[in-house]
Formats: structure tokens, C-alpha cells, sequence
């Protein structure tokens, strides 16, 4: 594992989910006798696993954690670092039915090299079949190359700190019965690419202008509602403040950029189901917007 990030983690974030699984079920690691869950080879050594998610409490099972034989979990973490096509080509090669540990057998360096490039400058390579293997949507193809993962919010699968569910969310949002201007700043935030957003975007969308004062004010009331509504307690500043905002999102400070929040997953689906919801009971507001 080493000392690094990964998906939004710290390293020392990491380091928690060994000892968690020894102390919960007495055992030294999860799936034991079970195959690579990227090739496919059952010959993996019993200590090799991978986890997606770091958030407590910890899930040993898919899609949180899988069982990996070593070449595909040093493939998996070094993909940010790889030649432009390399990792691609990685996958066509488990896609082709191949082990981890055949990529390198199966073609020397520079052969790797020139089919790398090729599928970097946009070639459509195929491999031969090396042993049959059923298609399917494998969850290793969904991976982010974006090396931001690593240590964006954005990258956790679920909040670093439990937020409620969605049925809570969905609750707090029909109680606090939303103003226009409610609604248009959670709407933008759950529409932004990787539901993240600063509070620069969110104002221009909410309200039509640059203003990142008047969108932390009134965003930040909403949030601040509904924190209360669902009974929550909010990250506090050092002095001790409420952060009302880290109800609906994870904030972090992107080098060289705005502060950015990052809309939790649970809020931004209560509120498609709210909006829906909306949507069926009075169809006139489909018209009138
Ligand atoms: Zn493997």
C-alpha cells in the first residue's frame, strides 16, 4: 500500500482498514481462495486485495474491496503514472482472457510500447483470445485516469464522514419546503460534472451572477436548515463554528484553484427523487418553467 493517497484517502486513512478487518472478524484478510477479481487467475497470494472505498464503516466485499492477484494491483495503482495507452492496453489484455501476470510474458517491452502508442494516438487494437473469458462490465474499466482522484473528494465513493440517507435527505428536503432559489442551488450543484462545484459556479447558476458571497450566504442557510431539520452535527471550524455546508458536501482547497465543494451522493439523489416527485404531482410547473 506504501505511503500514498488513492481515491480521496490519506494514506493514513488507508492504513485503518487492516487492522479493522484482523479486530472484526479475527481473520488476516478477506476472500480467501477466491481469483483475481480483475483476471481472473486463482493463484493469488491470500494478502493481496484492493479497496475502492475507505470510508468507515469499511466494506470488505465488492464494489468497496475486491481480492487482486499482485501484477493487476500494481498495474491498478501505477495506471496514473504508465505511458499514454499503456493501461488501456492492460485491459484489452484481461479482456483477451489473459492473467496479470502474462502481460509482460506475453509480449516483451518495446511491442508493449509501440501498441501503447498506437492505442494513445487513437488506433482500435485487438488482441488474440488467450483463453475464453464471458464479457461482461468489468468495474475495473470504470476507473478515473485523472491523477485529481487521488486526492479529491470527488474520488471517495461514499463521504469520508457518514452522511444520512437518502431517505432522511429526501424527507429534510420536502419539510424545509424549498424556495426557487432552494431548489436552483441544490439542482446546480447535483447537476455539476462530478456533482462539484465553487461557490462561484453555484451563484452564477442559482442566481444569475458572480457572486460568491451571496451564494456561500444563501446556500449555506439552506444547508444550514436542514441540518437542523435532520438533527445532524456538522464539521466545526477551529473556532469552534458550524460548517452548514458539510451537511450536503466535502469540501477541499485544489491547488491554484476556488475552494470546491463536492455534493455527498445520498443528497444528490434524494434530490432527483424530490424533484421527480414534484414533477408528478403538479405537471402545471412543467409548463410554466
Ligand atoms: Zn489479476
Amino acid at each position: 500500500m506504501g505511503n500514498a493517497p488513492y481515491n480521496g484517502y490519506s494514506w493514513q486513512q488507508r492504513a485503518r482498514i487492516m487492522p479493522a478487518f484482523r479486530k472484526l472478524t479475527g481473520r488476516t484478510a478477506p476472500f480467501e481462495g477466491e481469483p483475481c477479481a480483475m483476471c481472473g487467475n486463482p493463484d493469488r497470494p491470500l494478502n493481496e486485495w484492493h479497496s475502492e472505498d475507505y470510508s468507515e464503516p469499511f466494506s470488505y466485499q465488492p464494489p468497496a474491496s475486491y481480492p487482486l492477484c499482485k501484477p493487476c494491483h500494481g498495474r491498478l495503482h501505477k495506471r496514473f503514472n504508465a505511458p499514454p495507452g499503456e493501461w488501456e492496453l492492460f485491459c484489452l489484455h484481461l479482456e483477451a482472457g489473459g492473467y496479470g501476470s502474462e502481460f509482460t510474458q506475453l509480449r516483451g517491452l518495446s511491442e508493449r510500447r509501440v501498441l501503447s502508442e498506437q492505442i494513445a494516438s487513437g488506433y482500435k487494437i485487438e488482441l488474440p483470445v488467450v483463453r475464453a473469458r464471458s464479457p461482461g462490465s468489468y468495474w475495473w474499466r470504470a476507473l478515473t485516469l485523472d491523477p485529481e482522484s487521488l486526492v479529491a473528494p470527488w474520488g471517495r465513493p461514499r463521504p469520508l464522514r457518514p452522511r444520512p440517507h437518502v431517505a432522511a435527505f429526501r424527507h429534510a428536503f420536502e419539510e424545509a419546503r424549498l424556495s426557487d432559489c432552494d431548489s436552483a442551488f441544490l439542482r446546480a450543484h447535483a447537476a455539476a460534472p462530478r456533482r462539484t462545484a465553487t461557490m462561484r459556479m453555484l451563484a452564477r447558476e442559482a442566481l444569475g451572477k458572480d457572486d460568491p458571497k451571496t451564494g456561500n450566504l444563501l446556500y449555506g442557510k439552506l444547508a444550514g436548515r436542514l441540518t437542523t431539520l435532520l438533527q445532524w452535527e456538522p464539521d466545526l471550524r477551529e473556532d469552534g463554528s458550524p460548517v452548514w455546508m458539510s451537511l450536503l458536501a466535502e469540501g477541499w482547497w485544489p491547488p491554484g484553484r476556488e475552494y470546491e465543494w463536492t455534493m455527498v451522493p445520498t443528497a444528490a439523489q434524494a434530490l432527483r427523487d424530490y424533484l421527480s416527485l414534484e414533477k408528478a404531482i403538479s405537471p402545471l410547473s412543467q409548463i410554466s418553467s
